[in-house]
Order: C-alpha cells, then sequence, then structure tokens
C-alpha cells in the first residue's frame, strides 16, 4: 500500500517519537510541504500534534521491524529518531542507515559521550545538552559584547 500517492515528488519524512521534540518537527516539516509519517508507542503521545498537522500517525514501537516496514521506511528521504530514550534513537537510526540506506538519519541523544561513537557510524546526532550549553554560552557573550559596546 502507498501510504502517500505523491511520494516521488516530495521529501519523505519519518519522525520517531512524538514528545515535544517530535510534534513539533512533524508540524514545522509537514507545515513546509513534505510528506510526514510520525511513530509513537502510546497514543496519547499523538495530542501533542498541532489540529493542523496532516501527516500520518502510526501506533507501534518503532524498534519492532513490523512496525518499520509498515512506515515504508525504504521509501523515506529522511529518519529522525527522537523518543526519550537514547539505546531506542540508536538502534532506529541503524536500521535505517544500514539496512535501509535512508540519506538523512538524525538521532536525539542525552548522553553526550555518546556522540562520537555514532559520528563513527555515519549517524547524525543532536544532543540537547551540548546545544544548550552552547546557547547559553552564546547569550552570556552577547551580553559581554553589548556591555562593552556601551
Ligand atoms: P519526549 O520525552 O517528550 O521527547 O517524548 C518522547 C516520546 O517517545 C514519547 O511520546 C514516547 O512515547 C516515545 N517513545 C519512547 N519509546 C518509543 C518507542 N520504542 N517507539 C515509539 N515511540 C517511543
Amino acid at each position: 500500500m502507498k501510504l502517500f500517492p505523491n511520494k516521488k515528488e516530495k521529501s519523505y519524512s519519518i519522525i520517531v517519537g512524538c514528545g515535544r521534540l517530535g510534534a513539533n518537527l512533524a508540524g514545522a516539516l509537514y507545515d513546509k510541504g513534505a510528506n510526514v509519517l510520525i511513530i509513537d508507542n502510546n497514543k496519547e503521545s499523538f495530542r501533542k500534534l498541532s489540529p493542523s498537522f496532516g501527516g500520518i500517525s502510526l501506533l507501534g514501537d518503532a524498534t519492532d521491524f513490523f512496525v518499520l516496514n509498515e512506515s515504508d521506511i525504504k521509501n523515506a528521504t529522511a529518519v529522525v529518531a527522537v523518543t526519550n530514550n537514547d539505546n531506542t534513537n540508536i538502534l532506529v537510526a541503524q536500521i535505517a542507515k544500514e539496512l535501509f540506506h535512508i540519506p538523512h538519519v538524525i538521532a536525539r541523544l542525552y548522553d553526550p559521550e555518546r556522540e562520537c561513537v555514532y559520528h563513527e557510524l555515519g549517524i547524525d546526532t543532536i544532543c540537547p545538552a551540548v546545544l544548550s550549553a552552547k546557547e547559553v554560552d552564546r547569550i552570556l557573550n552577547m551580553g559581554e559584547v553589548t556591555e562593552e559596546a556601551i
């Protein structure tokens, strides 16, 4: 079954985990015109999606091969794994990269110490702790510049 009949003309992104980040990301990609499918193993999580979200919600455990097949992962252009579990995100990212050769694969990692290992596997990662530290540093330095300028 084709989930998105016009998939050839558009990018097809799969978001794994419909938490605060996943739901926002799914909405933003959908608004930009992408085909979007979002997976979560808790049906309550889909309530975080914006009412205007017109993509597909798939209930299931994303580490389950049957669920990934149902998501039509083989035709995805991007897979973004943003569950609240680093191991789940990495497992899904590795399956997407190595078994399905998805061009863009990103995993969220809570533990910054593991980041370099996954870069070696060719998986892009985002680490909220590292990003937050950089942003705090940027804001603090902005303050310094402003004070100097006065
Ligand atoms: P948050 O912590 O707000 O980013 O939410 C993370 C989301 O990931 C929650 O909605 C969880 O239900 C979801 N989640 C956790 N493990 C899995 C899994 N194995 N498959 C699909 N969704 C998951």
